[in-house]
């Protein structure tokens, strides 16, 4: 081990300062299952709390870490927390959380192998041991990102890509001005983060030619009609776990019109979450013919559970993939093994595979199996109490991790109880105990509940029910 007793002064500051932190997070941590879910100052509170002018003078280290905290407290949601079901944001586990504080200490760049082949060999570690969690071919490549809407963007650069070398065009190279339109097909529940992607990617976030959809799954019928107006190549996004409902669409049906399609078609997956699905025994019917994408997008800051900012990208064409990113330059080093900044937008980028190999290490496959199952009987306690309550609704089938469900009370008009939903958010978050977000589902206002904490247990789903229960008009 390292000596303590001849720390270069240069350092010697970073240990006083990381105990300090170390101080804080314990706390904090500790606190979680207790604290209120969320508070959610006012702006002007927030501002109150936080604004000051440029500091002139410094402050130790350490001061400044606790001091941050203290003036930030109210505004910092136990979003990593048991009991915070909104939008779909997972905690961290202790070994990822773990993983991630040695990954800021050791500040590797893991852009590219010459920067820090340890870094660059454990995201091809962790790549292998998703593709195996998800049974996915091991052939394809991949690469870690920020999250599931870069997964989208690598995905669907790679499909841009191909898409132009179809048309006779290089996207990359020469950009899409002056060259043929590149057609994108997909249900209306596409995530705003493919299309996000896609304005960025020059393809336009409103040119999607958007087919419905059938209780959240995209309309085979109509996607098969959609592609047949469309002569060239197309680029179809299925989404493989709907924000909203969990719903997934027919994977093997869109990948036969894929396979069918004269002009030839790129299949993108969005499985932000519901990739992980495709772990489990039990749940793996409802990614059936995943296997068969061109790509698939997915995340590790939700049901990983692994901090922010983290997800994963798998294309199988690895020549489109470079094509889309790849860079050389006289100050950079090519490896003739994997240098990352080839794969993604970024150049520089976090050691992200750290916090990643920590967990999966840590886990399993068992773990991780047993985990996600948990979570999704967490869920099926809670429809199950929704759909045997009156005066509650389920307002679509929960197949994974999604609970979509409203207050319904008898005798209240529709109107009436578009009002009651939306205000029941903000009770429900009052009361500290549970946090829930909004949607707006069948035309009415609707609740979302997302169950993807590791931590979260049934005594965590008792209180979302009792919380609930409280709410139902007498
Ligand atoms: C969360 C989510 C995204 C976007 O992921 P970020 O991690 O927020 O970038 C994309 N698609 C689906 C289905 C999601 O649930």
């Amino acid at each position: 081990m390292v000596s303590k007793h001849r720390v270069d002064p240069r350092f010697a500051a970073v240990n006083a300062a990381l105990e300090r932190a170390h101080n804080v997070a314990s706390d904090y941590i500790e606190s979680l299952a207790t604290r209120p879910v969320a508070i959610l100052p006012t702006p002007a509170e927030m501002a109150a709390a936080l604004n000051e002018p440029f500091p002139e003078k410094g402050t130790d280290p350490g001061d400044a870490v606790e001091e941050w905290f203290v003036r930030a407290r109210p505004g910092i949601t136990a979003s990593s927390g048991p009991r915070f079901f909104g939008f779909v944001v997972g905690g961290t586990t202790p070994a990822a959380l773990a993983g991630d504080w040695l990954a800021s200490a050791i500040d590797q760049n893991a852009g590219l192998w010459a920067a820090s082949p340890a870094a660059v060999q454990t995201e091809l570690v962790v790549l292998d041991w998703l593709k195996s969690l998800f049974h996915l071919p091991a052939e394809w490549t991949g690469a870690m990102t920020s999250g599931a809407t870069m997964s989208n963007l690598v995905g669907l650069a790679a499909a841009r890509q191909w898409a132009g070398q179809r048309l006779g065009f290089d996207a990359a190279g020469e950009g899409l001005s002056g060259n043929p339109l590149i057609p994108v097909v997909s249900s209306e529940e596409i995530h705003t983060s493919a299309r996000k992607a896609l304005a960025t990617l020059g393809l336009g976030r409103t040119s999607v030619r958007i087919v419905p959809s059938i209780g959240g799954a995209a309309d085979i019928a109509a996607l098969r009609a959609e592609l047949a107006t469309i002569p060239g190549p197309a680029i179809i996004v299925a989404n493989a776990g709907e924000v909203n409902s969990g719903a997934f669409d027919d994977l093997n049906a869109m990948a036969d019109l894929r396979d069918a399609h004269p002009g030839g078609a790129w299949l993108h997956v969005d499985g932000a979450f519901g990739l992980f699905a495709a772990a489990s025994p039990s749940l793996s019917h409802l990614t059936a013919g995943i296997e068969r994408a061109d790509s698939v997008a997915s995340d590790a800051h939700k049901w990983l559970n692994v901090p922010y900012d983290s997800g994963f990208a798998f294309v199988r064409d690895h020549a489109n993939l470079k094509a889309a990113f790849a860079i050389s330059a006289s100050y950079l080093i090519p490896s003739d093994t994997f240098d990352p900044m080839n794969h993604v937008p970024e150049m520089s980028r976090r050691f992200r595979a750290l916090p990643a190999w920590c967990a999966l290490k840590a886990y399993g496959r068992s773990g991780m199996v047993d985990m996600i199952e948990r979570c999704v009987a967490n869920t099926h306690d809670f429809t199950a109490f929704v759909e045997a309550t009156p005066g509650l609704e389920l307002v679509s089938p929960a197949p994974l991790n999604i609970a979509c469900w409203r207050f319904a009370p008898e005798g209240m008009s529709e109107p009436d109880r578009d009002a009651f939903n939306q205000a029941a958010i903000n009770r429900m978050r009052e009361t500290g105990a549970i946090y829930a977000t909004p949607t707006i589902r069948n035309g009415h206002a609707a609740i979302r509940c997302a169950f993807d904490n590791w931590s979260t247990t049934e005594a965590d789903i008792a209180i979302l029910k009792q919380t609930v229960a409280a709410l139902i008009p007498a």
